[in-house]
């Protein structure tokens, strides 16, 4: 690589291409959170879902104990608490379906309700509470009175979001509570996504650590003064729900239910449901027990493993360890809205990427264009002045031969002056070329276009380049119409595109000095004038075919090849061809050589004369009729 060219690279590798990159790639990057991201929009979504039936399930639940004081107060309206606490399990199954077992304590902790023996219900009931709920046993449990609710709950705060910093741990088991005063509460579930779990380590706004706290304690330093709360613990791994409740008017007698649970989560069913209806295409909500098992579900028929929920949230401290779980119904489809989002991007940034490739490709390659453009005008300008001085050299020297009268042989002078001629001739083309050139360049060529004859015009040029070729020892073969031939043209800038092509064949012959000239007409593909010039010379070098109608471009080069040149003949010889409607082309002559032939449209009532070859020389006809055919010399 050149030196500029090395330099541009380098600040284009630094300036655009590597930035290019590091962009792409940060993108790229940015593309692998969009899935998180989507993930937590979700997320946010169906927390706020999940938080508010935990809510609803709440305040259900609150009003399922209003009934169960309501069912005590009525059994104290006509008696005494004294009179309904022996047969308070009876009366109160009898009118409150939610009871499996209704309890009545005194305060000094005899445990009035239910009489020992009797249905297996209560036996068990009281084998597993008597020591409890006569202040004989300390007790872990979750428990619930208006003064602790109003303290750990403010009013419409029930529910507790489980948040993902709880979700990765483990499962409880029930028979390790044996830790301290309080014990945070552990979940049954853990995440459907793990990614999506480590995501979440940034909190949600409505993120909160669970305020549910496990308490040990005795019965009645639950009870304290208040009116009525709710116990819940486990034994045995199976969740025992109390309400109680201490009517004012005989504060010595606590009352207090064993809640069904079975019944009491039938009555819940109805509150596990989605609304709006679209979340039903997307999500399912089930109420999770303690054992993670589904007890209500919005969705019937669908199954998952409940285990691992989307998001979930705790119902609380009257049912601990009960969830409410929000599944996704079609999890892949969050990855795949994901992956779509990502491969659009990714398309995206591919195509920007392509586009800059694209355009650092064109912007080089214009610059090498123009780096090649600015170093042929340094050739031009050096080749010009090369092919200027070189016949300058010539009629110097010879006029001055001539000058200094030592030539005497009167042969020898007139072939000084034919060299003088020629020299001066050539001169003239090289400078008219170069004032075309300009002048085409600045759009200020003008042709006179007129009627044309072509073998006239071809003849008369054959004529005034002979001499010169007779000089350099060429042969000149031509074939040509008996008769003229008329386009629409300008005369002189035609006959510079031949002067030209013939000047181009002498430059680039070998040594088979061989020139021939056809002027015929042609119906293919439209009836047109061909004009070509052929040598036995060196030919274009492979590749060149097209570049060498380049302006300055020069496929052989004076250095190598040793041959004076400008770059610019075969340049207007195009322009002139193509401003006449027609062309200039190249091919390699079979056996060796090349072909150079001058296209051009013919008027339409301009008839094909047929050529008939003739072995006159071109001489002859310089200002009679056209010749059709020849040799010279
Ligand atoms: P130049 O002044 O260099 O001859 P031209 O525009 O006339 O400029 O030609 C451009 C290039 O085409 C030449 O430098 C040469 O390499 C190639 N060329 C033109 N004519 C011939 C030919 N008859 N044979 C071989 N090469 C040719």
């Amino acid at each position: 690589m050149r030196p500029p060219m090395k330099k541009v690279a380098i600040i284009f590798t630094v300036a655009v291409f590597l930035p290019s990159l590091v962009l792409a790639w940060l993108a790229l990057r940015s593309l692998e959170d969009q899935q998180f991201v989507l993930e937590r929009q979700q997320a946010l979504l169906y927390s706020a879902t999940a938080e508010s039936l935990s809510r609803e399930i709440n305040s259900y639940l609150v009003k399922v104990r209003r009934g169960f004081t309501l069912e005590v107060e009525e059994l104290l309206l006509k008696r005494t608490a004294g009179e309904v606490a022996p047969a308070f399990d009876e009366l109160l199954r009898q009118r409150w379906p939610l009871a499996e077992v209704g309890f009545a304590v005194s305060a000094d902790g005899e445990l009035l309700a239910p009489p020992a023996g009797g249905r297996t219900e209560a036996r068990r009931f009281r084998d597993e509470n008597t020591l409890f709920l006569s202040n004989r046993q300390v007790v872990e449990a979750y428990a619930l009175n208006e003064a602790i609710e109003r303290s750990v709950f403010p009013p419409g705060d029930h529910a507790q979001v489980v948040t993902a910093q709880t979700q990765s741990q483990p499962p409880p088991s029930r028979s390790s509570f044996k830790g301290g005063k309080a014990q945070q509460l552990f979940r049954n579930v853990s995440p459907q996504n793990q990614a999506f779990s480590q995501q979440m380590r940034q909190p949600l706004p409505t993120d909160n650590l669970s305020k549910i706290t496990l308490a040990e304690a005795e019965f009645r330093q639950m009870v304290q003064d208040a009116r009525q709360g709710t116990i819940a613990r486990f034994l045995q791994n199976r969740l025992n729900l109390m309400f109680w409740y201490r009517p004012p008017r005989d504060t010595n007698v606590v009352f207090g239910t064993l809640v069904n649970l079975a019944r009491l989560t039938d009555e819940l069913r109805p509150i596990v449901k989605l609304e709006p209806e679209t979340l039903q295409a997307e999500i399912c909500v089930a109420l999770l027990d303690d054992t993670a098992r589904p007890v209500a579900v919005s969705a019937d028929k669908f199954r998952t493993n409940w285990k691992r929920p989307f998001v979930a949230a705790e119902i609380g401290k009257t049912l601990p360890h009960w969830e409410l779980g929000i599944y996704l119904l079609d999890p892949n489809r969050l990855t795949e809205s994901a992956q779509l989002v990502k491969l659009t991007l990714g398309l995206l940034i591919l195509v920007l990427i392509a586009a800059i490739g694209v355009g650092s490709w064109l912007i080089v390659a214009d610059l090498r264009r123009q780096l090649r453009l600015a170093r042929q005008q340094t050739d031009f300008v050096s080749n010009v002045s090369h092919e200027l001085k070189t016949p300058l050299t010539s009629i110097r020297m010879f006029s001055e031969l001539l000058e200094e009268g030592g030539i005497e042989d009167p042969e020898k002078q007139r072939s000084f002056l034919r060299i003088i001629a020629a020299e001066a001739a050539r001169l003239t083309r090289l400078i008219n070329n170069v004032l075309d050139f300009s002048r085409l360049e600045r759009g200020e060529k003008h042709y006179n276009f007129a009627r044309c004859d072509l073998v006239a015009l071809v003849c008369e040029t054959l004529n005034g380049y002979r001499p010169h070729l007779e000089t350099a020892r060429f042969t000149l073969e031509f074939t040509m119409p008996g008769a003229p031939l008329i386009v629409h043209g300008d005369h002189d800038a035609l006959a510079q595109v031949l002067v030209n092509l013939l000047s181009n064949t002498e430059k680039y012959s070998g040594e088979r000095r061989e020139i021939r000239v056809d002027l015929r007409v042609k119906d293919e593909p439209l009836p047109h004038v061909e004009l070509r010039v052929l040598d036995r010379g060196i030919g274009v070098p492979k590749g060149c075919e097209t570049k060498i109608f380049e302006k300055f471009y020069r496929a052989h080069d004076s250095l190598s090849s040793g041959v004076q040149g400008s770059g610019l003949g075969l340049t207007l010889a195009r322009q002139i061809a193509r401003a006449h409607g027609g062309e200039v082309t190249y091919e390699p002559r079979e056996g060796g050589g090349s072909c150079f032939a001058l296209l051009l449209p013919l008027p339409p009532q301009s008839t094909a004369p047929e050529p008939t070859l003739r072995a006159d020389a071109v001489d002859g006809l310089a200002d009679g009729p056209a010749p059709p055919a020849g040799h010279a010399p």
